[in-house]
C-alpha cells in the first residue's frame, strides 16, 4: 500500500478493530504496532450484547461464539460468607438485548481481529513505534523511533493507557487505584472439583477485595481474576502489589475463594490504573481510540467493548457518507466524521469510568456498609434491566440516541458517594 487514508498506532482490540471496520467501508488503513509481534497478554474478557451485537455486523459472532462460551448467568455473591447478593439471567439477558453475553480468550478476541484486518486488507506493521505526532490541517503525521515517519488523512491513536498521543495532546497522567489484579487460565480439569459452575460467571465481592471466576474456550479452561487492594501501595511503597500481598489479602474470604487463590499466576500481576474521563478525543486530525482514550478500572467490563464501539462508530460516520473514493483521496469528509465521533463517544465512556470508580468502591465496601449494600442487592429483582439498559444497549451513533438518564440507585447512603449507574 502506498497510500493509505489513515494510519493506526497501536494493534491491540482497539486498533485492530477500528482497522476492520474502516476498511469494511473502503478505507485503506496501514496499522503500525511497537512489539515484534501481534499478541494479547492475559486471560478472560467477558464481552455483554453491546459488543456482541457488533461482532455480528462484522460478521464475526459465528467465529467468536466457536471460541468462548456463552455462560448462563451472572452471580454476584459475598467473598466473606459465599452467600448469593444477585444474579443476572444470561440467557433472558440474551432474548432482552437480541445478542449473547459472551466470555472469550483475549488472545482468542483479538486473533479474530487481527485475522479479520488482513482479509479486509488492513496493512499491518510490526516493530515500529510512534514517538510523536505532527499534523498541518489537512494531514497527520506520525513519527517513529528510527526517524522514519508517515502521513495520512488522519491518525489514530490506539496505544493504550500510556498512549503518546494522549500524553502530548491531553497531557494528564494515569491515576492509580491502588488495587492490582492477579489472573489465571488454566485447565477447567484443575477446578472440576472445587465445586465451579461451568456455566456461571461468579463476581465474589468483599472488603477491599474481589474475586471472579468463568470458564473459557468451550468450557476446557477456567478464567481468574483475584483483585485486592494493597496495603504497600496506600502506604505509598513503590513496589507494590507483589505475591507477598496477595494471599495476606484474601484472609477471612469463604472457602470457594480460598481453593481458587492457589491456582492464580504468581509470575507477574497487572497494577491497576484508570485516568479520569477527557471530554474531547480527536485534535484536528489525530484522534484517541480504545484505552489511548478511556483507560477504565475494569470493574464494569467494558474496557475492550468500549474501544470495540468506537471504531464502529467512527466507520458507521465514514460509511454514512456513502463516501466514494477520488483520485486524489478517500473522498471521505473526515473533519464531520471525527467531529460525530467526538460529540458522541465521549460522554458514554465518561459514564462507564465514573460508574466503574463507584462500583469498585461499592464492591470493597467492609463492616456495616458492606451489610448495607448486601440488603440493596439481595432485594434486586433478578429481571430488573435498569442497570444495563444504557450500557448493553445498541451503541449510540449521535448524542440524542443515548437513552434518557439512567436509573439512579442510591448508594449514597451506603457510600456516602451520590452515583448514578
Ligand atoms: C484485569 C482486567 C480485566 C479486564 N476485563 C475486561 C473485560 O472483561 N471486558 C472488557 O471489555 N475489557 C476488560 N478489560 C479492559 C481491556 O483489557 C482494555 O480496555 C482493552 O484491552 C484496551 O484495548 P486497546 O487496544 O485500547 O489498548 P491495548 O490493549 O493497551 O493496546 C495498545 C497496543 O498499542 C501498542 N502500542 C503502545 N504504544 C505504542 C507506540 N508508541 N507505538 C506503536 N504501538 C504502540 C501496544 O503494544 C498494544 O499492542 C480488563 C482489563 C483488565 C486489566
Amino acid at each position: 500500500m502506498t497510500d493509505p487514508d489513515v494510519l493506526i498506532v497501536g494493534g491491540g482490540i482497539g486498533g485492530l478493530s477500528a482497522a476492520t471496520a474502516l476498511a469494511r467501508k473502503g478505507i485503506r488503513v496501514r496499522l503500525y504496532e511497537r512489539s515484534s509481534e501481534f499478541g494479547e497478554v492475559g486471560a478472560g474478557l467477558q464481552i455483554a450484547p453491546n459488543c456482541t451485537r457488533i461482532l455480528d455486523a462484522y460478521g464475526l459472532l459465528h467465529e467468536a461464539k466457536s471460541l468462548g462460551v456463552l455462560p448462563e448467568a451472572m452471580v454476584m455473591k459475598d467473598a466473606t460468607d459465599g452467600s448469593e447478593l444477585t444474579r443476572l439471567d444470561l440467557v433472558d439477558l440474551e432474548r432482552k438485548y437480541g445478542f449473547p453475553y459472551m466470555v472469550i480468550h483475549r488472545s482468542d478476541l483479538h486473533g479474530i481481529f487481527l485475522r479479520a484486518a488482513q482479509r479486509e486488507g488492513v496493512e499491518l506493521i510490526t516493530d515500529t513505534q510512534c514517538v510523536a505526532y505532527e499534523q498541518d490541517g489537512a494531514t497527520a503525521t506520525a513519527v517513529f523511533a528510527d526517524g522514519t515517519r508517515d502521513t495520512a488523512e488522519i491518525v489514530i491513536a490506539a496505544d493504550g493507557i500510556h498512549s503518546v498521543a494522549r500524553n502530548t495532546l491531553v497531557a494528564d497522567a494515569p491515576v492509580s487505584s491502588n488495587y492490582v489484579a492477579y489472573r489465571a487460565a488454566i485447565p477447567f480439569d484443575e477446578v472440576r472439583d472445587n465445586g465451579v459452575r461451568e456455566k456461571d460467571v461468579v463476581v465474589y465481592i468483599g472488603p477491599r477485595c474481589h474475586f471472579v471466576q468463568y470458564p473459557l474456550r468451550g468450557g476446557q479452561m477456567f478464567n481468574q481474576v483475584a483483585v485486592f487492594q494493597s496495603p504497600k501501595a496506600v502506604a505509598g511503597e513503590p513496589d507494590w502489589g507483589t505475591p507477598d500481598e496477595l494471599d495476606g489479602a484474601f484472609d477471612g474470604t469463604c472457602e470457594q475463594v480460598q481453593k481458587g487463590l492457589p491456582l492464580m499466576w504468581r509470575d507477574r500481576w497487572w497494577r491497576m490504573f484508570d485516568r479520569d474521563p477527557v471530554m474531547q478525543w480527536v485534535y484536528g486530525r489525530i484522534a484517541l481510540l480504545g484505552d489511548a482514550a478511556h483507560p477504565p478500572l475494569q470493574y464494569m467490563a467494558q474496557g475492550a467493548i468500549m474501544a470495540i464501539e468506537d471504531g464502529w462508530v467512527l466507520a458507521e460516520h465514514v460509511g454514512a457518507q456513502g463516501a466514494q473514493r477520488t483520485s486524489d483521496g478517500s473522498g471521505v469528509d473526515w473533519a464531520a466524521a471525527l467531529a460525530a465521533y467526538d460529540a458522541v463517544r465521549p460522554e458514554h465512556c465518561r459514564r462507564v469510568l465514573t460508574t466503574g470508580r463507584a462500583w469498585g468502591e461499592l464492591w470493597h465496601l467492609d463492616g456495616i456498609k458492606r451489610e448495607q449494600r448486601n440488603l440493596l442487592l439481595r432485594a434486586r429483582d433478578t429481571y430488573d434491566y435498569s442497570f444495563t439498559e444504557w450500557i448493553y444497549g445498541p451503541t449510540a451513533l449521535t448524542p440524542d440516541q443515548e437513552p434518557p438518564l439512567y436509573t439512579a440507585i442510591p448508594l449514597d447512603s451506603v457510600t456516602g458517594t451520590p452515583a448514578q449507574v
